[in-house]
């Protein structure tokens, strides 16, 4: 981490420095992980490849598989097609996945690669699958990639048979945690609806360990309910970033009406998602549900003395930024820092939601704040200098700012390499709000505790 001079911001033009993103493919690594029996396949060197997937193993501490067109001078001079047709032919050769989801480099991407026509050209086998998506690393971000990969799944396996829909919901979840996605599972199964969600990484990247390896794990979704996603009769997409497109290019594909809501995290947001499913299937909201919520608004209520005035910085992934604010502003918080590295109008995504939801949050909260998208942690860090706060939210590199200030810090987001266990706990539905009241006080309350001691200390020297 290089020094940030505090009461100066260092204006610059061009350049990042400690990025608050990873790039587009692994994203779209981690989507494809999210079909049953999916082998993701990076077109590009194998630098890429090993980056994503050491990153996302880091992250979930569970084996990544996937393979590399592994690209070398030639393919860099002459294109990647010969690469990719062998690739093709040894994947289903030796690892025999149902799916082979080819994504793309910075370099193929670059050298201008025809992927649609090269995997035309290629040696398929009867009842196997290849989808592909173009995820060109200089351009957005993780989330973007992720978006990408959903967005190939919709357009290449998704169809309507008929004009009649079934009393089915699409749910696409968004780059959550696979803890994120059974917990969102959980709450639509509650509501006793019939649903399709994907990608599914519950029991993918969380998978039990049985004494045997599983080249492909149980979980994910099929190909089979992807194609049957067409026939549904409303899709809903957690997250602006990461779903929101995909679920509009299956409206446009397939008629299947899309709504776009924030990914689940807190009381509202919660709220929301499960009163658009009451209103769309006539369910009524079951009291486990109800009790949940009740538990919740009684710890917010217990603890809320803790909470007010304190004031947050946050950054990490939008879709996940959105839902935090609007839960801490729920808390008594004051994000008064909130930066996203994912730029906030990517081609084909949303332009400028980022800023435009949590300012809106932020005036009705009457909170004053610095809302920033395609931003990075030195800057951040900056402005924490001029600007310090009670508790800093973020992926495992915030602990850099945290111990330079000595903040109390809650790792949330991705990446989270330095803890383990909270890939496979929510932090979205009520019981994922608990979780982040629980780590949130834990932070705060431990410096306070630490804060007392030292008195303590000081009155007996
Ligand atoms: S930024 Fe480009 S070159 Fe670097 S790992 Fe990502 S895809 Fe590969």
């Amino acid at each position: 981490m290089l020094d940030c001079t505090p009461k100066e911001i260092v204006e610059r033009s061009g350049g990042v420095i400690n990025p608050a993103k990873a790039c587009q493919p692994l994203g779209a690594m981690y989507a494809a992980l999210g079909i049953h029996s999916c082998l993701p396949h990076s077109h590009g060197s194998q630098g890429c490849c090993s980056y994503h997937r050491s990153h996302l193993t880091r992250h979930f501490r569970e084996p990544v598989m996937a393979t590399t067109s592994s690209f070398t001078e030639g393919a860099s001079v002459f294109g990647g097609g010969s690469n990719l047709r062998t690739a093709i032919k040894n994947v289903f050769a030796i690892y025999n996945p149902d799916v082979m989801a080819v994504h793309t480099t910075c370099l193929s991407e670059t050298i201008g690669d025809d992927i649609p026509t090269i995997i035309k050209s290629a040696e398929i086998p009867a009842g196997k699958v290849v989808i592909y998506a173009h995820t060109p690393s200089y351009q957005g971000s993780h989330v973007t990639g992720f978006c990408n990969m959903v967005k190939a799944m919709i357009a290449q396996l998704s169809r309507a048979d008929t004009n009649e829909k079934e009393e089915q919901v699409n749910i696409i979840p968004g780059f959550v945690d696979p803890g994120d996605m059974r917990e969102i599972k959980r709450l639509t199964g509650k509501m006793g609806i019939k649903f399709i969600i994907f990608p599914d990484t519950a029991g993918v990247m969380d998978s039990p360990m049985t004494g045997r390896f599983h080249m492909y794990p149980a979980g994910g979704a099929l190909v089979d309910d992807i194609r049957e996603a067409g026939n549904s009769a409303m899709t809903v997409a957690l997250g602006y970033y990461a779903s929101g497109s995909p679920a509009h290019l299956l409206e446009r594909n397939c008629r299947v009406p899309a709504i776009t809501l924030k990914t689940p995290i807190g009381i509202k947001a919660t709220d929301d998602f499960l009163m658009r499913l009451r209103g769309k299937f006539a369910r009524e909201i079951p009291y486990e549900l109800e009790e949940e919520r009740g538990q919740l608004v009684d710890v917010m209520t217990d603890t809320h003395y803790h909470f007010y005035g304190k004031k947050v910085a946050l950054f990490g992934d939008p879709d996940i930024l959105i839902g935090l604010t609007e839960f801490l502003l729920s808390l008594g918080m004051r994000p008064v820092h909130v930066l996203t590295g994912t730029p906030s109008g990517t081609p084909g995504g949303p332009k400028g939601v980022f800023e435009r939801e949590i300012n809106e949050m932020l005036a009705v909260a009457g909170v004053e704040s610095r809302v920033k998208a395609a931003g990075d942690l030195f800057e951040l860090h900056q402005w924490i200098k001029n600007e310090p706060v009670d508790l800093l939210m973020g992926n495992t590199y915030g602990k850099y700012i945290a111990r330079a200030e000595d903040i109390p810090f809650v790792r949330v987001g991705f990446p989270i390499l330095d803890r383990s266990a909270h890939s496979y706990l929510p932090i979205v539905g009520y019981r994922g709000a608990l979780r982040l009241v629980e780590m949130i006080s834990n932070a705060l309350l431990d410096r306070q505790d630490r804060d007392a001691a030292d008195e303590d200390l000081e009155l007996i020297m």
